[in-house]
């Protein structure tokens, strides 16, 4: 039965409770609906359909009251984590709906309620997360030249809105999304900015039409502020941005529909521009590897790979949304490297440090279990074991005048305080079986602690007394869940029984008894038990509401902790891997002394890679033209320079002798040349859209990184494209750039323009072998030693010689054309033959008829050309 067939189908006809489950999917249309009944999670129809078949559980069937049987399947429910993270990362969204009341008072169906949706973005399952990385749902809205962005993590609390404006609004918006990488994206209906949808589709990302009427400025920002406890959202930095607040709003509202909390650890916007930081588009984030590996989007052989030795979940976070969002703000940027540069001096203080955090758990994500009540006993003990590191973190904290912005830390003694003085030291993982709470934390508790025990005693006692008194030996007490404690005589001893022993199960070997004594011991010890449970689950979630309250005190002590770790990881790998602080200022120029690549340092042997220098500036170092053989290290020079320029800010040492960064606004890499399949482009076009993306964005303060850009194409083409670039880079943009190529003719820009210069990889040959320096030196390379690097690759010595035959051949003939080339200089177009000819043409001279022949010769001539 689908739910389409159900909708115009008579409920009457169903069970009642299926009548109750169709009611409520009707609520939830596009969810697939878990509805508990009793220790499972029923799917019915449509639902089970797909869910046995997603989950590989077994479709069975129900009998759905005059509507014949319908399809049915069931998850156990203290299992249900598993199923749900199955459907989720297949794409779904799942509807809890639990039992609201208890089925022992229920009079008919008892009540049911949808008290969660789960979707991609909005998990918050431990299996579902990983701790170093944030989970994001996304929103977007807007259109033309202006859109908002708003994003969440409900696992830690973050909520961050901006608003992007300007003609270039939809593909920074885009490149937004992408940095970002959520795992669910809502955006409104009529949204008209099809390279967003299409990036959506390309990523793969779960994403979802909501109402346009959800996007209402004015509706947003009442919803937000009444949240927010304000007025208004000026104080956010909203002021002014009605995209921000709507896709704020939407997001908001989204939250509350499908988390069905209210949402109390979402306190406050974080407005942002991103104009504040470094513009990374998403090709220079994959190209540079700086969170993921290219090839298998590993962290491992990253940027983030080399530089994570956080050692807190939140410090982990941290960083890797710094590394995504360098700063551009000369202040800012000191503010963190002088912090990174105190720990990196003092080595006691940072182990120190370090030891203490390793023992901070993940407060941002424990204060959120706070808000959804599902934290448990050892959650709290888990904040109550990283409360007592703060006091220790802040003595070492406040011994330094270049971390004492973080000595504000809130150590927050007053909760540890409230969780030792109601939890135990190890309570156990389940809230409903007591063991929660302290001995001398509730008088009724005790009381009741001290009956139980009594009771226990007492029955512990009977087994001794009642062998004595009935002289049977082998005599035992003992205690099942359906008859409660009981006394077990063997066959061969019932002889010996009392009178007043009352015979209440009869086994193979003994006979089970119970006395009207052991019966009232018996009500005292469970009626206690019972009572002792609900009393310490009541306990245990006042204590838990109490920390509630103090959610937003618990995330920012989260974030300077994070803070914290994060240049504390920065400063114990500069020590390990010897970097060196920066010199970070508001100059053009970069310079920088012995640089290395600091993640293929990382995987050669100590000491093997080989450091170069770079120098650039706005005046006769402006465009490097950076020539040498395959494989000898030009891409890695290149990057080195762009990694240690972001690395230098975001606040972090850097792999160098030393290094001066005049700030760059924007980095910008062509790198490499692959297939975007995804999105049906060639090599060659997805370069051209790349390098169109630099021309189009770059500026004076930019950084540009292009590696053997034209190669996609036929030589000449990709010559005459590179060497436009270059000269288009150079007259009208003006950023620093190094540019790799393989097409040595670009050399002689050296001698054409004037912030041009050119190097080249040092290389050693003897015989036919040739060695790879990796030695940047200056001048141009005029070889391409592409055939000794195939030697190398070891193609056969037949087919090199060949090659060899082929090339000599294939240079003689364009020596020709060079000299033709440079006859009439490179890039002017060659004349025409046949214009030679018409030049020739008496006019005058000629008869009407030779004329038209002399035309029908020109015109069979034009025509025989390529
Ligand atoms: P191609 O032109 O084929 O793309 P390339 O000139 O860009 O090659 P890279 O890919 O940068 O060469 O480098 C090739 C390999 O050389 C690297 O993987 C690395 O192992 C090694 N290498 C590069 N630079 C250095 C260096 N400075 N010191 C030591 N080894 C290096």
């Amino acid at each position: 039965m689908s739910l389409e067939s159900f909708e115009i189908m008579d409920l009457s006809g169903l069970t009642p409770m299926l009548r109750q489950f169709y009611q409520i999917k009707m609520q939830y249309p596009d969810c697939i609906l878990f509805f508990r009944l009793g220790d499972f999670y029923e799917m019915f129809g449509d639902d089970a359909e797909v869910a046995s078949k997603v989950l590989e559980i077994t479709l069975t069937s129900r009998d759905a009251g005059s509507q014949g049987k319908i399809p049915m399947c069931g998850v156990p429910y203290h299992a249900v984590e598993g199923y749900l993270l199955t459907l989720v990362e297949n794409g779904y969204k799942v509807a809890i709906c639990e039992q609201v009341e208890d089925p022992k008072l229920a009079k008919g169906v008892v009540k049911r309620e949808v008290t969660r949706v789960v979707t991609p973005g909005t998990i918050t399952l431990p299996q579902a997360l990983d701790e170093k990385s944030n989970n994001y749902v996304a929103c977007i809205f807007g259109h033309g030249d202006a859109f908002g962005i708003a994003y969440a993590d409900v696992s830690t609390g973050d909520f961050k809105a901006t608003e992007i404006r300007g003609e270039l609004a939809e593909a920074k918006a885009r490149d937004e999304l992408i940095r970002l990488n959520p795992k669910e994206v809502i955006y409104p209906e009529n949204l008209l900015a099809q390279s967003i949808l299409d990036i959506l589709v390309t990523l793969r990302v779960s994403h979802e039409a909501r109402e346009e009427s959800a996007f209402q400025s004015k509706l947003c920002y009442r919803n937000l502020t009444r949240h927010l406890g304000t007025t208004t959202l000026a104080g956010f930095g909203l002021k002014n941005k009605p995209y921000a607040v709507s896709a704020a709003g939407a997001l908001f509202e989204y939250l509350k529909e499908t988390q069905k909390i209210s949402l109390e650890h979402i306190r406050d916007i974080q407005a942002y521009s991103l104009n504040d930081y470094m513009v990374l588009d998403s090709y220079t984030q994959r190209n540079l590897e700086i969170l993921t590996t290219l090839r298998e989007n590993k962290k491992q052989g990253s940027l983030l790979g080399v530089l994570d030795k956080t050692v807190t979940a939140m410090g982990g976070r941290l960083l890797r949304r710094y590394l995504a969002q360098p700063l551009i703000d000369i202040q800012e940027i000191e503010k963190r490297s002088n912090r990174v540069e105190c720990l990196f001096n003092e080595d006691l203080l940072r182990t120190q440090l370090r030891d203490s955090l390793e023992k901070v758990y993940d407060l941002e994500r424990l204060a959120s279990k706070l808000a959804y009540q599902t934290a448990n006993a050892r959650d709290l003990v888990a904040l109550r074991d990283s409360f007592r590191e703060l006091p220790g973190i802040k003595d070492l904290i406040c011994q330094k005048d270049a971390l004492q912005d973080l000595s504000k830390l809130d150590c927050l003694e007053d909760l540890e305080e409230v969780i030792t003085d109601a939890i135990v030291d190890d309570p156990p993982f389940l809230l409903t079986e007591g063991g929660l709470i302290q001995k001398g934390y509730n008088k009724e508790l005790d009381e009741l602690r001290d009956i139980a025990r009594g009771g226990k005693e007492w029955i512990a006692n009977l087994q001794k007394k009642e062998r004595e008194r009935t002289g049977v030996k082998s005599l035992k007490v003992g205690f099942n869940k359906v008859f409660g404690y009981y006394i077990e005589v063997s066959n061969a001893n019932l002889n010996l029984v009392p009178e007043d022993y009352q015979r209440k199960q009869t086994l193979a070997n003994s006979e089970r008894f119970i006395t009207p004594e052991l019966k009232e011991y018996e009500a005292k010890v469970l009626g206690a038990e019972e009572k002792i449970n609900s009393i310490e689950y009541d306990l245990f979630c006042q204590t838990r509401d109490r920390l509630k309250d103090s959610i937003g005190r618990i995330q920012q002590t989260a974030h300077l902790i994070a803070e914290l770790d994060v240049y504390a990881s920065l400063a114990e790998v500069a020590k390990q891997k010897n970097y060196v602080k920066p010199l970070v200022n508001t100059g053009t120029s970069i310079e920088i002394k012995e640089g290395r690549h600091p993640v293929v340092e990382e995987y050669l042997p100590i000491g093997e890679f080989v450091p170069n220098d770079t120098f650039l500036n706005l005046k006769e170092s402006r465009i490097a033209i950076l020539t040498g053989p395959n494989m000898s290290g030009k891409s890695t020079y290149m990057r080195q320079v762009a990694l240690i320029v972001l690395m230098a800010q975001i606040g972090s040492f850097v792999p160098a002798e030393s290094a001066t960064v005049g700030i760059v606004d924007r980095i910008f890499t062509r790198v490499g040349a692959s297939d975007d399949l995804a999105s049906g482009q060639s090599t060659f076009m997805v370069e051209m859209t790349e390098v169109a993306n630099i021309l189009n964005n770059a500026t004076e303060k930019s950084l540009v990184i292009l590696d053997e850009v034209g190669r996609g194409t036929a030589t000449f083409d990709g010559l005459s494209i590179a060497w436009a670039v270059t000269e288009y880079l150079h007259d009208h943009i003006g950023s620093k750039a190094i540019f790799a190529t393989h097409y040595h003719e670009l050399t002689e820009l050296e001698e054409k323009l004037e912030g041009v210069f050119n190097l080249q990889v040092a290389v050693q040959h003897s015989g036919k072998q040739i060695f790879f320096l990796r030695k940047i030196i200056p001048g141009g390379s005029d070889r391409s030693y592409g055939i000794d690097v195939a030697r190398l690759a070891g193609l056969p010595e037949e087919l090199l010689k060949r090659a060899r035959e082929v090339l000599y051949d294939l240079e003689k003939g364009s020596k020709k054309q060079e000299t033709k080339i440079n006859q009439l200089s490179l890039f002017q177009t060659q004349e025409d033959p046949l214009i030679e000819e018409l030049r020739e043409i008496d006019v005058n001279n000629l008869t009407p008829l030779e004329a038209l022949n002399v035309l029908s010769e020109l015109v069979k001539e034009a025509k025989r050309r390529p």
